[in-house]
């Protein structure tokens, strides 16, 4: 049934697609941190919806939020005020960064890349500087710009287009640090004293930078933990030279590090961050929150828009996932057992010659593949190779990275530890057999 459905899906839809060439299956039905298949496989998910689905598939008390909204509407004009929108951003205001807890803003959109686009809109008209710092293998989204097509000046003055220019700095990488260090602390300062030059000397000729734009832990660019110096370093780089910092927390969000935000383990607090993923539970919607003094610099109407904005169903479910999280105290047990796995694959890694490196925080672990430890060549095909053999023995686990070898666990927060000692078994198998 499931080849039926994805030869279906073939014929009708864009052949350029990623997941079912990776992940061979039609879905039926899910629960927690499980998925059948039409066939009536099951599988342990290790996706999450790309980190999404936080307190797992079909979560009760999300779908009961979400039911009841159900009867009551679920689109209006998108700005109008209600007790859902209101007790959403109650909770969300309750679980921000303690530097922006009661002093900030929220602006709402709809995804990842929007909210992306709106937080880098804001710098550019807070700061009126148009060029935004950003890193090597940074994911902020895929956007266009559409607005310029749109014939409202104003719009476009708001959205801060032609967008920003982009200039891209080495990300503190510590198992192939892009620049010359002994340590991955020496990593992170070798970063820190080079975008300090490239925002201090007038002949970089870059232009006038209004922001840094970073992801906390880099999310598709490969499991990236920085190290431990680099995000303060950031702070302090950005102070001095009076620009903003936005942390995009659209995959580290909502509790997947073991902490709400990831940035939090790391004692910073950003001036713009970016959320969304987890924070719908499932339902799209994104926001941004900001520091609240900018708000009185915002036009009187319209700066960032959007039909779908703060979807009823998202807001819903939304504030029961911040209930929900914070009644099981899932970031707890997000730390425990993250670290429990963390240490799991790192002891894998160190029995076999083909994983390279193994980092993360909470339910956010890359295990990087190569073909030699001491070369470090990325094993890019190994990486398939676990996934599919993984998928055959029914353990969802994606890829990602700059060469397309790290394993990455996101799995929801909710995974019984059975499920995770399964699939660290069944992961420990396969690398077994690959590395014959
Ligand atoms: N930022 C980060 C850090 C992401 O991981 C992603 C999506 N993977 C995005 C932005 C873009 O989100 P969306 O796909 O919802 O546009």
């Amino acid at each position: 049934k499931s080849l039926e459905l994805l030869n279906a899906q073939r014929k009708l839809e864009t052949k350029s697609l990623v997941y079912p060439k990776a992940f061979k299956f039609a879905i039926d039905t899910a629960k927690g941190a499980t998925i059948r298949d039409v066939d009536g496989n099951y599988y342990i998910d290790w996706v999450a919806g790309i980190a999404v689905l936080n307190v797992g598939h079909n979560n009760p008390y999300v779908q009961q939020a979400v039911r009841e909204q159900l009867d009551r509407y679920w689109h209006w004009m998108s700005e109008i005020p209600s007790e859902t929108r209101i007790r959403f951003l109650r909770n969300l205001h309750s679980i921000l960064p303690e530097g922006l807890r009661d002093r900030a803003k929220v602006m709402t959109t709809v995804t990842g890349a929007d909210a992306c686009e709106a937080a880098v809109a804001l710098a550019k008209w807070i700061t009126k500087k148009p060029v935004i710092l950003a890193f090597e293998g940074a994911y902020h989204g895929v956007h266009q710009g559409i607005v310029m097509a749109t014939a409202k000046t104003e719009l476009q003055q708001y959205a801060g287009v032609p967008l920003v220019n982009v200039v891209r700095a080495p990300y503190p990488y510590p198992y192939r640090c892009p620049l010359p260090a002994k340590d991955a602390e020496d990593c992170g300062n070798a970063v820190l004293n080079y975008i300090d030059h490239l925002l201090s000397d007038p002949y970089t000729g870059i232009g006038e930078v209004g922001a840094i734009l970073v992801e906390p832990i880099q999310g598709e660019g490969g499991y990236i933990v920085p190290p431990r110096n680099f995000l303060k370093g950031l702070r302090e780089i950005a102070d001095k030279h009076g620009i903003l910092l936005i942390a995009d927390e659209v995959q580290t969000g909502v509790g997947r590090t073991g902490r709400w935000w990831a940035v939090e383990h790391f004692g910073v607090t950003p001036d713009i961050m970016c959320i969304s993923k987890a924070i719908g539970g499932g339902i799209p919607t994104s926001v941004i929150t900001y520091r609240a003094e900018y708000d009185e610099r915002l036009p009187e109407e319209a700066f960032h828009f959007g039909t779908y904005r703060a979807n009823p169903l998202a807001l819903a479910a939304g504030a029961a996932v911040i209930e929900y999280i914070q009644s099981r105290n899932l970031l707890d047990r997000t730390l425990q057992l993250g670290d429990y796995a963390r240490r799991a694959f790192e002891d894998i890694a160190e029995r076999y010659l083909i994983i390279g490196d193994v980092r993360g925080l909470g339910f956010m672990i890359g295990t990087e593949l190569v073909k030699d430890k001491d070369t470090k060549e990325p094993g890019t095909e190994l990486a398939s190779e676990v996934r599919r053999r993984m998928f055959e023995r029914g353990v969802l686990f994606h890829t990602c990275g700059h060469f397309g070898n790290v394993m990455r666990f996101m799995a929801p927060l909710v995974l019984t530890r059975r499920h995770l000692d399964e699939g660290i078994r069944i992961f420990e198998e396969v690398v077994r057999e690959l590395s014959r």
